[in-house]
């Protein structure tokens, strides 16, 4: 037994305990990402991020509450509240406005909402009943999912595929980096997680080694790369001559 045992317990708990009314009142927004194409400048597309609007403390993002939402079992819900959110509003998009060829908006799917195919077939089913593109709704999926949900993720995606959605493997290079799970999953784009952009652009040469690698790789696959934690326009300039 330790003193601060007892308070991180109760810290956690008191954030569960928040958390669960958060979800219940409204409190769990979708924000939206821009994500630009490199050669033209123009929005290419959004990804859907979860944000906590909390009503004292503010926006809150993901990564403190990512961890209690999973541990409450509560992903499918906030994956619910995402999707349902967001094809709405790419209908909304699409009505009332000129979007470039070939726009789309990402939404993140854990391996718990994998098994939830419904909440995907709703979000294909909106872009169906508004007559928007198809693939214009893109799921990013982690190497995660393939480890937790093995052969049965890889024929769920194969399902989601049909309906006309298309995928993005996300955080590629932070986890296992499986290029097996790379060659026999119908990928359209690799996302190259944010700390190899942060490190690249403080010029560390590993870093841009690897993203140049991880270009070649999607290239010779027939896929595109998205870079994330883009801020700075040396950050672009460097992605740009990458090939990203
Ligand atoms: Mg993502
Ligand atoms: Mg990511």
């Amino acid at each position: 037994y330790r003193r601060d045992l007892e308070s991180d317990g109760l810290t956690r708990l008191a954030l569960e305990a928040e958390l669960r009314k958060a979800f219940i009142s409204g409190e769990i927004h979708a924000w939206y990402q821009p994500i630009v194409d490199l050669k033209t400048g123009v929005i290419a597309g959004f990804e859907a991020l979860a944000r906590w609007v909390h009503p004292k403390r503010g926006v809150i993002p993901p990564d403190h509450f990512l961890t209690a939402t999973r541990d409450l079992g509560m992903m499918t819900d906030l994956g619910a509240i995402i999707m349902n959110t967001t094809a709405p509003l790419m209908a909304r998009w699409f009505r009332d406005h000129r979007l470039p060829q070939g726009f789309f908006v990402s939404v993140n799917l854990s391996a718990p909402e994998i098994e939830r195919l419904h909440l995907i077939e709703d979000g294909a089913r909106v872009i169906r009943d508004h007559n928007l593109p198809r693939k214009t709704l893109k799921l990013e999926v982690t190497e995660s999912v393939f480890m937790s949900e093995g052969t049965g993720a890889v024929k769920t995606l194969e399902r989601v595929l049909d309906l006309g959605v298309r995928l993005a493997l996300d955080d590629f290079g932070t986890g296992y980096s499986s290029l097996g799970y790379l060659s026999r999953t119908r990928f359209s784009s690799i996302k190259i997680d944010r700390s190899f952009v942060t490190a690249a652009s403080r010029g560390v040469p590993e870093a841009l080694a690897i993203i140049c690698a991880v270009v070649a790789l999607a290239k010779s696959l027939g896929m595109a790369t998205t870079a994330e934690g883009v801020e700075t326009e040396d950050q672009a300039r460097l992605l740009r001559l990458a090939g990203c």
